[in-house]
């Protein structure tokens, strides 16, 4: 039975990737019926919005999508199609791995890190005001709700991949409360994997550190919303950059699957930008459907032919273009 998946190619290098993205899937060994619905800067002029009502309906219908980057205008205008999403299909979790691929020049080759960042609450829940004049005030929630369920997350990926520790991430020597209530909650699930998964917390500014400089002491890590956002970018730059770093948004109904990385306008179209990000969110999303096999197939598959380096895309020193480098991944899957 083929896999319904809804195919949101996005804005600017999007459709170039998504299409690479498609066929590097198709050939492997899973089948798939793409229903392709647009969404983002493209689609405002014809619907008067970024994301129309039909394509989060395609997703609650299909529960899985794929999906390119979109152009997030700065300052006025729409909320970003990203945030939407994450709160429309409640995708409570952000799930990044960040492994080291051979061939990339980066300071440790062997970096396997997994961040499993909540996505819903947090500074990022939006709320916030002016206090008269020249004073701001953004709320940071945190609820116990949220901070098990993520954390229950963290430690169900854990036993489902093979991973030994999870660490939870939080600065609650200060904010006693809200971290606080945050590692409480993390320690309460972790009773529940005792024996099995081991368990641990760092303060975020000292894990900033200790990632820099000794990535190989953590596997997974469990964070809130803000400190998630920015230790997942550092952790995408110990393995090689934006470029090719995966993700997933996943919720109890639907998960929505996408690079990490922004719609680059200006290699729209040009055939150059790289698409190992969002073929390895593909990769991702196999697993999800329940192909590990496949999955690790093609993430193999990928890094040989980076490990090669014969047919890379520029900023991977090589001088293939996006079709090009999906062309070689899908020969090596095809042998
Ligand atoms: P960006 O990720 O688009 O670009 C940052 C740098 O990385 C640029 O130099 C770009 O050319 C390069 N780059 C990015 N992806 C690449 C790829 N696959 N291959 C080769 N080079 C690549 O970030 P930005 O410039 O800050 O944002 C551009 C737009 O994307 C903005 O509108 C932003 O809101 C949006 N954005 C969307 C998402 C998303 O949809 N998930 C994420 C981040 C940014």
């Amino acid at each position: 039975m083929a896999h319904r998946v809804t195919l949101i190619p996005g804005d600017g290098i999007g459709p170039e990737l998504a299409e690479a993205t498609r066929r590097v899937l198709d050939a492997s060994g899973v089948a798939f019926e793409w229903e392709t619905v647009d969404a983002g800067e493209g689609v405002i002029a014809q619907y008067g919005t970024p994301l129309p009502e039909h394509v989060l309906e395609s997703i609650k219908r299909n529960r899985i999508a794929l999906k390119g980057p979109i152009t997030t205008p700065v300052g006025g205008g729409f909320r970003s199609v990203n945030v939407t999403l994450r709160q429309a299909l409640g995708l409570y979790a952000n799930l990044r791995p960040a492994r080291s691929i051979k061939g990339l020049v980066t300071r440790y080759d062997d970096v396997d890190l997994v961040i499993v960042r909540e996505n819903t609450e947090d500074l990022y829940a939006g709320i916030e005001h002016m206090v008269g004049r020249d004073a701001a005030e953004s709320i940071k929630i945190i609820t116990r709700e949220a901070s098990e369920r993520i954390a229950r997350f963290a430690f169900e990926y854990a036993v489902a991949n093979g991973r030994h520790k999870v660490t939870a991430v939080h600065k609650a020597n200060i904010m006693k409360l809200s971290d606080g209530l945050f590692l409480d909650s993390c320690r309460t699930v972790a009773a529940e994997y005792n024996g099995r998964i081991e368990f641990e917390d760092r303060i975020v500014d000292n894990m900033c550190m200790q990632l820099v400089q000794k990535p190989d002491l953590y596997d997974v890590l469990v964070l809130p919303n803000l400190y998630g956002d920015i230790v997942s970018d550092l952790c995408a730059g110990l393995v090689g950059g934006l470029g090719v770093a995966p993700g997933a948004n996943i919720g109890p109904e639907s998960a929505v699957f996408e690079p990490v990385h922004g719609s680059a306008p200006k290699y729209a179209g040009l055939d150059k930008a790289n698409p190992t990000a969002m073929i390895l969110s593909g990769a991702l999303m196999l697993r999800h459907l329940g192909y590990p096999a496949e999955a690790t197939r093609l993430e193999e598959a990928v890094r040989d032919v980076i490990a090669e380096g014969v047919s890379t895309t520029y900023d991977l020193g090589g001088p293939a273009g996006t079709a090009a480098f999906a062309d070689a991944i899908v020969a090596r899957l095809s042998r």
